[in-house]
């Protein structure tokens, strides 16, 4: 999933109005973020085969440290701990820790399945909506705007050049 992540960010807000937007954005794009530093380490494995999918050309071959849900669910425990540490705050830190964990359902939806359960490759998993390109397309937008929504009604912008800043970073 692509701006969907993002959303997860933006709806969060209405939860957490405290936590910065980017704190947010980094948690649910946690698993993303770590992949690129494992893919050059040579740990996880990527390859592009054109047409293996109909959204994206990636074949992710070997993911198990950012994207088995094992994985998935310690990283959102130790990001939920962290932010415990940081905050002091049970609701806060639960957020954190699902945001972190919901990269993993997004993606579960629209990979093909490539997603490992256990970090072993055992099974694996993968509802393949980049293969239904408008459902995913469609689906993925709402759920932006759906994000945004909630965003929005929990923060007024203090002026115009942050009413402007937030249609910027949409656009982004
Ligand atoms: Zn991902």
């Amino acid at each position: 999933m692509f701006i969907g992540h993002f959303a997860v960010g933006f709806g969060a807000k209405k939860y957490v109005p405290t936590i910065s937007l980017g704190y947010l954005f980094i948690a649910a794009q946690f698993l993303d973020l770590l992949w690129p530093t494992l893919l050059l380490l040579e740990v996880e494995k990527v390859e592009i085969v054109p047409g293996i999918t109909k959204l994206t050309p990636l074949d992710f071959i070997h993911y198990p440290i950012t994207h088995s849900l094992l994985m998935a669910l310690l990283w959102g425990v130790l990001a939920s701990s962290l932010t415990w540490l940081l905050v002091r705050n049970r609701k806060t830190a639960v957020i954190i820790g699902l945001c972190v964990f919901s990269h993993w359902m997004l993606d579960l939806l629209v990979h093909r399945p490539d997603l490992p359960v256990l970090p072993g490759d055992s099974t694996r998993l993968g509802f393949g909506l980049w293969n239904q390109p408008a459902i995913a397309i469609i689906g993925e937008s709402l759920l932006f705007i759906a994000g945004i929504y909630l965003y929005q009604k929990t923060t007024t912008a203090r002026n115009k050049a942050g009413k402007y800043s937030l249609l910027l970073l949409i656009g982004f």
